[in-house]
């Protein structure tokens, strides 16, 4: 019987390759999107500490403001009722404010004091900031109440609020301060960490999936690819180059003799009464005699000689760098191989068959390598002509 063609590759991506794929690039996606989340806490952590920093700025400047318009309202310098409306806006703004601070806000944004650190300072006792500020703006609204002969120099309120300013709310509001920013450059670098610990892990998984997806994929695409090639390129029956791809390797050889001018020679070949031996000893005999032709003729080749199955029973040989005695030779031992080759048929006995084969050489008129090919047949006629288990060179 004859060898069946060659199994061609199964699909090279497979259901499993694929939902393994599907779920790498949905974990990579999941890692991105953590990955901006991350950034984006990042940034508004930052933002919300320089809001923090700001409005605790904004409290030390509004302290002071208070002091200043007390001294001024005391020592006379400024117009009394003037400046009495000016310290009410300052405390106002300054009570207003610090809400935001101790308690956060959201816009502007501004977190709360979160950490044990940081309640201590805001909370904790007499020397607490809202504790201070208590005391600050007490004594303030105080002043502010007291009639213009009771202000002087020496108005115990102004006294407190001068104490409480240098010596308490300034060195507390640093200390908020301080404490805000150590924790939040803490809480980044832990964010930071997390977003480094995503990076390699992505990193990771990119090359796990190189490695194990791609690698076996590119290489699984390649085999079948070559695979769909050879089996476009050959012919099942006899693993000869099928009619297209000798064609195309024709082309090839003949474009290299036109710029070199290196002879090349064309046989034609075709077995004789093949149709009888189909007829006498069946189908399945009469692929064994082409598969043995094919195998006696190709001992008879040289490495860079081309053999293509052009139909049937009927073959080509192109033999490159040729001249027409070598071609000869050639087709002479082709067809004496064949004509002693025995073939035992599936009844047990023997048979013999014979090849007629027409040899034509490249003329240098020769437009392609079609021309070459026509003498070739013509000079095959010739020879069955003549009686078969021939060769011919007109
Ligand atoms: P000639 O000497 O003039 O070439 O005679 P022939 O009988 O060889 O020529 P013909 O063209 O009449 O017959 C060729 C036969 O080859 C006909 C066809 O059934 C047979 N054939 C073509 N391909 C195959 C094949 O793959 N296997 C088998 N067993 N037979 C094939
Ligand atoms: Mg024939
Ligand atoms: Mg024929």
């Amino acid at each position: 019987m004859a060898t069946p063609p060659a199994k061609l590759a199964s699909t090279p991506v497979s259901r499993r390759t694929t939902v393994t794929y599907v779920t790498a690039l949905l974990l990579i996606a999941a890692l991105s999107i953590s990955s901006h989340l991350l950034t984006n806490t990042i940034i508004q952590r930052q933002s919300a500490t320089a809001g923090t920093v700001n409005m605790a700025g904004r409290q030390r400047m509004l302290a002071q403001r208070i002091f200043r318009i007390s001294l001024q309202m005391a020592d006379g310098s400024e117009d009394f009722v003037q400046a009495r409306v000016e310290l009410i806006n300052a405390i106002t703004q300054m009570e207003r404010e610090r809400d935001n601070l101790l308690h956060g806000s959201v816009s502007p944004r501004i977190l709360p004091p979160a950490t044990p650190r940081l309640q201590t300072i805001y909370f904790d006792g007499q020397d607490s900031l809202e504790h201070l500020g208590d005391q600050f703006l007490d004594h303030a609204k105080h002043f502010a109440a007291t009639r213009h002969e009771g202000v002087s120099l020496g108005n115990e309120d102004l006294n407190a609020i001068g104490f409480l300013l240098q010596q308490k709310l300034l060195p507390a509001l640093e200390m908020a301060v301080t404490a805000y920013q150590a924790d939040s450059e803490e809480a980044i670098q832990r964010l930071n960490h997390t977003m480094l610990l995503l990076l390699c892990f992505m990193l990771l998984l990119l090359l796990t999936e190189a490695l194990f997806i791609y690698q076996p994929l590119f290489h699984r695409l390649k085999v079948s690819y070559d695979a769909l090639i050879t089996a476009a390129r050959t012919d099942p029956l006899t693993g000869s180059l099928n009619r297209r791809a000798f064609l195309e390797e024709c082309a090839k050889i003949f474009q290299r003799f036109r710029r070199t001018g290196s002879p090349i020679a064309m046989l034609a070949l075709d077995l004789d009464h093949f149709k009888s031996i189909n007829d006498t000893w069946g189908h399945a005999t009469g692929d064994r005699v082409i598969l043995e032709f094919v195998g006696a003729t190709l001992s008879c080749l040289r490495p860079h000689d081309r053999m293509g199955r052009l139909g049937g029973e009927e073959f080509s040989i192109l033999l490159p760098n040729t001249h027409p005695e070598t071609a000869l030779e050639l087709a002479e031992s082709i067809r004496s191989t064949v004509a002693s080759l025995p073939i035992t048929a599936e009844t047990g006995e023997e048979l013999h068959f014979s090849v007629s084969i027409g040899i034509a050489a490249s003329l240098p008129g020769d437009g392609d390598i079609f021309a070459v090919l026509a003498r070739a047949d013509r000079n095959l006629y010739i020879a069955k002509e003549q009686g078969r288990n021939r060769t011919a060179m007109a």
